[in-house]
């Protein structure tokens, strides 16, 4: 075992009030406890950390009764959420999550363990970590260190090293290669070339994972600032074909656009020059891959992929419902990707209220920045894109309008069309009610009491 006091380096002024005093409590009642896992990996690189854990030889129920309020984070492993008293709570800090020294029993096709057993040491509860920058214990009261796997020094060096061997770590859970991934995004750092090389040979095994694991770690990679080259190590680790297949055949399609020799990369620089919203940036690596299907060569030997928008949004819709996307985030890929190619003089004012109305003006501005990654991926100058600008502006000028976009937006409601027509409740009301709002998206200028109850009139006479 290897103790040492590292105050310089990590430095217990940066710990908040709230979790010292999580620490101290622990301590003061008799219990080990120790700052572990990835804010001690931050607070070591001069990072913030945006959670903090625990770890102590407290059992869940003791650490329930020492602390007045908790709430259960996963019970079953021995985390409990300890929400600091008022008096020391600091706002950068919800709650702490203190668990309990553990071994992890039992592990199953490559999930998580089935089974854990408390009464473990810190040394032994550091050896369940993924990798050796994530198992390290440090006392902050004490000053204190514990790194059995050399995790300070790998973090100095940048590098990315399972605990133990990698290829039995990896065997145990799948999802540590698709976080070697993405840690090596998040934080720069290197893969070690046993634990690359372990990935390589245990790629198939993200198989095993459910679809939400695979999902949330593709999504914290693309929120990096270095997604696309979290993306190449995606690949080439051989990882992507398990968990992106719908990109598979991308790196092999040849694609004349400057410096992206293959739809991959074209792909890849399209999510880097996006803004680091893991929704656009889905949008973005799906955007061109229905050029697989849709290539064709015209009889002047023009390589030309007609329609191929359509057939990406398809491919962008089956692989959100594979990774079990929410529906409005699916919604929002897929429109974009189907939308990212109409573009032109005819696009005006109309098109863009619709789009509002049916999309809301976050998603055209989304619409907008894909469309700009797009240009600057192809090749093109970021400062002349006359399009996105005048797009931009269309945008601006109808949002400043303040006309309707919905129903409830309209100057008139339900109960004033019934009053108006004599319909009865029911669905006609509906309807009235939606025909003026297409006709309001065409004109907002007829969005005014009276206007509207004559056109009620009208269109109510014309269901009849
Ligand atoms: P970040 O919160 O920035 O993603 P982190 O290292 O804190 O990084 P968490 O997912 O919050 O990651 O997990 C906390 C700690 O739990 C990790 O540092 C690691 O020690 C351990 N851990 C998390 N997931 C696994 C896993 N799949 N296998 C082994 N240990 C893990
Ligand atoms: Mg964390």
């Amino acid at each position: 075992m290897f103790r040492s006091a590292m105050r310089r380096l990590l430095d217990s002024s940066r710990v908040p009030s709230s979790v010292m005093y999580v620490v101290r409590r622990l301590q003061e009642a008799g219990y080990a406890a120790f700052l572990v896992g990835g804010c001690v990996r931050d607070i070591y690189l001069g990072s913030l950390p945006h959670d903090w854990d625990v770890a102590t030889d407290a059992r869940p129920e003791a650490v329930r009764r020492l602390f007045p309020r908790t709430h259960d984070v996963g019970a079953r492993f021995g985390t409990v959420g300890v929400i600091p008293p008022e008096a020391a709570r600091d706002e950068a800090v919800g709650s702490v999550e203190v668990t309990t020294f553990r071994k992890d029993l039992g592990y199953q096709d490559g999930r998580r363990p089935t089974q854990v057993s408390f009464g473990a040491s810190i040394e032994e509860d550091l050896a369940r970590r993924d990798f050796t920058m994530n198992a390290v214990a440090w006392n902050p009261a004490a000053g204190a260190v514990v790194d059995p796997f050399h995790g300070l020094s790998d973090i100095e060096a940048g590098l990315i090293r399972a605990v133990g061997d990698p290829t039995v770590r990896f065997r145990e859970d799948a999802l540590r290669m698709l976080r070697a991934v993405r840690f090596s995004s998040q934080l720069g750092f290197t893969i070690d070339p046993d634990t690359w090389t372990a990935i390589e040979r245990e790629a198939h095994r993200v198989q095993q994972l459910s679809s939400e694991r695979i999902r949330d770690e593709l999504l914290r990679l693309l929120e990096t600032d270095r997604a696309g080259e979290g993306l190449w190590v995606l690949h080439e680790l051989g990882l992507m074909r398990y968990c992106l297949p719908e990109l598979q055949g991308t790196f092999r399609m040849a694609q004349g656009k400057p410096g992206a020799p293959t739809l991959l990369a074209h792909l890849i620089q399209t999510v880097d020059a996006c803004p680091p919203d893991p929704v656009l940036r889905l949008a973005a690596l799906f955007h061109d891959v229905g050029k697989l299907t849709t290539r064709a060569v015209t009889p002047e030997g023009r390589v030309i992929f007609h329609g191929h928008e359509k057939a990406s949004a398809e491919v962008a819709l089956r692989a959100c419902r594979r990774l079990r996307m929410p529906k409005r985030e699916t919604c929002r890929i897929v429109e974009l990707v189907r939308m990212h190619m109409v573009f032109g003089e005819e696009v005006g004012k109309k098109a863009v209220r619709r789009w509002v109305a049916a999309n809301g003006e976050d998603w055209v501005r989304d619409l907008i920045l894909l469309r700009r990654a797009d240009h600057v991926a192809s090749g093109g100058d970021p400062g002349d894109n006359p399009f996105a600008d005048r797009l931009e502006r269309l945008l601006d000028e109808v949002v400043a309008e303040g006309s309707a976009f919905t129903v409830r937006d309209l100057a008139i409601g339900g109960r004033e069309v019934m009053a108006a027509t004599g319909l009865a409740p029911g669905p006609k009301v509906g309807e009235v009610l939606q025909r003026l709002l297409e006709r309001v998206l065409e004109a907002p200028e007829l969005n005014e009491e009276k206007r509207l109850i004559e056109l009620a009139r009208e269109i109510a006479a014309e269901l009849d």
